[in-house]
């Protein structure tokens, strides 16, 4: 066991995230079975390239800092485990449920604030830039890229339609740079948006309905004649490419086919990572899978689509880590349409059994090993 006192960074397990486990299951063909249990892994699951640089620029931070204070603006990723790991090496949060009680003010020159995969708004990275702390940058490149993107409509005088969670860190990193912007997250509120540009809609009602996910002052008449489309790059694909469909659509009725050209930009945002995921996720679903287990962090936006696409195929579960199976009889889990945290009996088949395995881009390998060490277990 690793002797925690002693962990100075970048020899953490996370940092290599190495298992294995489970790389003698993909040596395997990403399978394996024991006794009446056989586990099938996607071919794309775990780790993106920005979650693993992003949390070994953490540790390398504190390796090379032992002595000074380090801050998270908040969770790094959202998976529990990495952020508790964190914690344990003295790394402090400023904000979100574990908060230190450290508020920007108390913040000195000698301090380092480490950014999160997802970035920062504007606003929060210029106020630790005048308290004089190092930042380290651990913003993912491709979130980069939609800030790019949504920067660029904002010049030429587009709004941004972004597909996203308003609520999530990222989008709310690409709305500070976007201008005039709306954020819409599915296909209904969508639908109003298109109502809108075709309009006159009901000018009074639209706001409401969206609450606070446009910009200031946002006026559907007169902000959404030009738009430029983008994602969160953990979005569901089919679904953007439905929206983006919508939104050229309605500009094409109210203005006509040619003009609505000039009128919409689209730039498809969502990063390979996640697409690689989901297409795999597809890809096992149809081998045809007794049920399937989808392991990731709860707060999680891409570990929450994959369940979605693998509730598609089989009975799913969305759970965190190895102690939600519970036993052979009962599972804990996040309900993939409820959002609810609860408890499922029955929800393992009894003799032979086909599971199929994917985890989210914020979640360890180590997390995935020790959910199918359990599973093995349970099962005898
Ligand atoms: S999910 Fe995509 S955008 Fe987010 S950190 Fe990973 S690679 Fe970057």
């Amino acid at each position: 066991m690793r002797d925690k006192g002693k962990a100075t960074g970048n020899e953490h397990p996370e940092v290599n995230n190495a298992s294995l486990l489970i790389e003698r299951i993909r040596g395997n063909d990403f399978r394996i079975k024991q006794g009446r249990v056989e586990i099938f892994l996607a071919r794309e699951f775990g780790f993106c390239y920005g979650v693993e640089r992003a949390v070994t620029y953490a540790y390398e931070t504190r390796a090379k800092f032992p002595d000074r204070r380090i801050f998270l603006t908040d969770e790094i990723i959202h998976n529990p485990r990495v952020n508790k790991e964190l914690r344990e090496l003295g790394i402090q949060f400023l904000s979100g449920a574990a908060a230190c009680g450290v508020s920007t003010a108390d913040l000195t020159a000698k301090d380092i604030v480490v950014m999160p995969a997802f970035g920062l708004p504007v606003e929060a990275l210029k106020k630790y830039q005048e308290r004089g702390c190092v930042i380290v940058d651990t913003t993912c490149g491709s979130v980069m890229s939609v800030w790019r993107r949504v920067e660029s409509y904002a010049r030429d005088g587009f709004t941004s339609v972004i597909h996203g969670k308003y609520d999530h860190e990222e989008t709310r990193a690409t709305c500070s740079r976007a201008g005039k912007y709306i954020v819409i997250k599915d296909t209904e509120q969508a639908k109003l948006v298109c109502e809108q540009i075709r309009g006159p809609g009901n000018r009074d009602s639209f706001p409401g309905k969206f609450g606070d996910v446009c910009s200031a002052g946002f006026d559907p008449e007169q902000d959404l004649g030009k738009i430029g489309f983008a994602n969160q790059t953990t979005m569901l694909m089919s679904e953007s490419v439905e929206i983006s469909g919508m939104l050229r659509a309605a500009l094409a009725t109210r203005y006509g086919e040619a003009e609505a050209e000039d009128r919409f930009r689209h730039f498809d945002t969502i990063c390979s990572a996640t697409q690689d995921r989901q297409d795999a996720i597809r890809e096992l679903g149809e081998k045809g899978m007794d049920l399937i287990l989808v392991i990731g962090g709860y707060k999680s936006s891409n570990t929450g689509h994959l369940a979605g696409i693998a509730s598609g195929y089989a009975r799913s579960f969305h759970i965190e880590d190895a102690d939600c199976l519970l036993s052979a009889e009962k599972i804990s889990h996040r309900g993939i349409d409820t959002h609810v945290i609860t408890e499922t009996v029955d929800w393992l088949p009894a003799g032979p059994v086909r599971i199929g395995i994917t985890a989210g881009a914020s979640t360890p390998n180590r997390v995935v090993e020790e959910v199918i060490e359990r599973l093995v277990k349970i099962t005898g």
